[in-house]
């Protein structure tokens, strides 16, 4: 899609190293962390918001599910615990409307 930041990582025009990538998804590291791990799991596919994901997305929610929970292990934040998180319009703190997920974890003790 046209002027989405996040479409444009997904098709190269911004480079940006993927820590993971496959049909599907794509995972980065977020520009702006806001723990030790900030990792964005994010659709090939543009869906705007959660609020826009239907049936035929189901397979795909898991995928992306699924894949936060490997990232977690494999970035060694999943003994201590762990955020994974959709921010869900503008009321919701979602800035970047093309759906991701959020995985946010490895604080030294805990989130709070
Ligand atoms: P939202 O508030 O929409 O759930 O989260 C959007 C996230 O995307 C923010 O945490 C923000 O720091 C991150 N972000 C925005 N633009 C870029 C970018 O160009 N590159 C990367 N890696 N992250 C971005
Ligand atoms: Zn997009």
């Amino acid at each position: 899609m046209d002027d989405c930041i996040f479409c444009k990582i997904v098709n190269g025009e911004i480079p940006t190293k993927f820590i993971y990538q496959d049909e599907n998804l794509v995972a980065f590291k977020d520009i702006k962390p806001i723990a030790p791990v900030h990792i964005l799991i994010v659709p090939k596919k543009h869906i705007s918001s959660f609020r826009e994901v239907s049936e035929k997305d189901r397979e795909l929610l898991g995928e992306a599910l699924l894949l936060a929970k490997k990232l977690a292990e494999q970035e060694k934040i999943a003994d201590k615990g762990y955020r994974i998180g959709i921010n869900v319009g503008k009321a919701g703190g979602q800035l970047v409307f093309h759906l991701h997920i959020h995985l946010i974890g490895g604080w030294k003790g805990g989130v709070r």
